[in-house]
């Protein structure tokens, strides 16, 4: 590559705030030399640029199964995802144990699980959160229905997330290999699924919990986290020992995206919701669980896919792609 050209590149992506790495400094995974100048100077404005260079030029971000899945393979699953960023000694991660229970990691406990010989304190580290919008196609095409899911929003569901496990994957490994020794929770390997006293099915490590420490949303009647994207999307995270300016966040309460919450209005997850999984008290777990077993055999039958998919909740509601309230 010729530096010249290469150094201008920089020197103008940089200028427009936009992380070089995901860029140039991705073939074979590892960063150019660009990237490791960038990544020391602006760690955190560097890996959001990463989520979202990958995120939009990944041939995985899409709704296909196999490369010979031509029709599927040009359709996206994931909009241009937002980014934050919490301190791993943000108390709200304490708390969580409190809320969720015990067993749920903090960022300190995660990392010196995953990296005993590194000494790190909680401020030390950063929690980076991602929100993965569903695409309006994606979304049109569950919002239609209001029984049995649609094939878009299903392939979004099983193959989209396997593209949310690479994102994982690549911005731990990125990170790691640029100094930053990163780890992503959900795919460690004592990442376990818990029965919390108080919220049923609960596991070691909550994304959309991470996501409302980072500023990303709060929660919804239906559970499901409501964004300035709306809620019908995924989320990720991972945790790094890196310095990162936290994401402010503009709400005290953990349901203050939601109407009907904060103005005693809507309900329209409750009547969406195909498996009477929603009522005014909240989410039934174990009835939605339920559900998802009814979409399993559906989207085999209909769709010859394994896998499932429901979220009538996070569709053709208010919250189903921006902040209601
Ligand atoms: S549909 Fe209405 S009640 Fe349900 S989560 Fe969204 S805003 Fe809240
Ligand atoms: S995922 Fe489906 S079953 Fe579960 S709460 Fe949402 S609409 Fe109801």
């Amino acid at each position: 590559m010729n530096d010249k050209l290469d150094r201008r590149r920089f020197l103008k992506t940089s200028a427009q705030g936009v992380a070089i790495a995901g860029i140039a400094g991705t073939a074979g995974g590892f960063p150019s030399i660009f990237a490791q100048i960038s990544n020391k100077t602006n760690p955190s404005e560097w890996i959001a640029g990463v989520i979202r260079e990958y995120t939009a030029t990944s041939p995985r971000n899409s709704l296909k199964k196999t490369d010979d899945e031509e029709k599927w393979a040009a359709e996206k699953a994931w909009d241009e995802p937002l980014v934050g960023f919490a301190s791993g000694g943000d108390t709200i991660f304490n708390e969580y144990k409190d809320k969720v229970g015990l067993f749920h990691w903090t960022p300190a406990e995660v990392f010196s699980l995953a990296f005993p010989d590194t000494p790190a304190s909680p401020e030390d580290l950063t929690v980076i959160a991602w929100i993965l919008p569903a695409r309006e196609m994606v979304r049109a095409s569950l919002r239609k229905e209001t029984k049995n899911p649609a094939e878009p929003w299903v392939r979004a569901r099983m193959y989209g997330e396997l593209f949310n496990e690479d994102l994982r994957r690549y911005v731990a490994d990125m990170l790691t290999k640029s100094g930053y020794p990163a780890v992503a929770p959900t795919l460690f390997k004592e990442f376990k699924t818990h029965q919390s006293e108080k919220y049923g099915f609960a596991s070691t490590w909550s994304e959309r919990h991470a996501a409302y420490a980072a500023g990303l949303g709060t929660f919804g009647l239906c559970d499901a986290l409501i964004t300035p994207k709306g809620k019908a999307m995924r989320c990720g995270a991972v945790v790094a020992k890196m310095p990162a300016t936290p994401t402010p966040r503009p709400y005290t309460d953990h349901h203050a995206y939601c109407l009907h919450y904060a103005k005693g209005a809507c309900g329209a997850c409750i009547a969406r919701c195909a498996g009477k999984a929603i009522t005014a008290a909240g989410h039934d777990k174990m009835a939605c669980i339920k559900q998802l077993g009814v979409t399993t055999q559906y989207a085999k039958e209909h769709y010859g896919i394994d896998g499932y998919g429901c979220g009538f909740c996070q569709t053709g509601t208010p919250c189903e792609s921006r902040i209601p309230v």
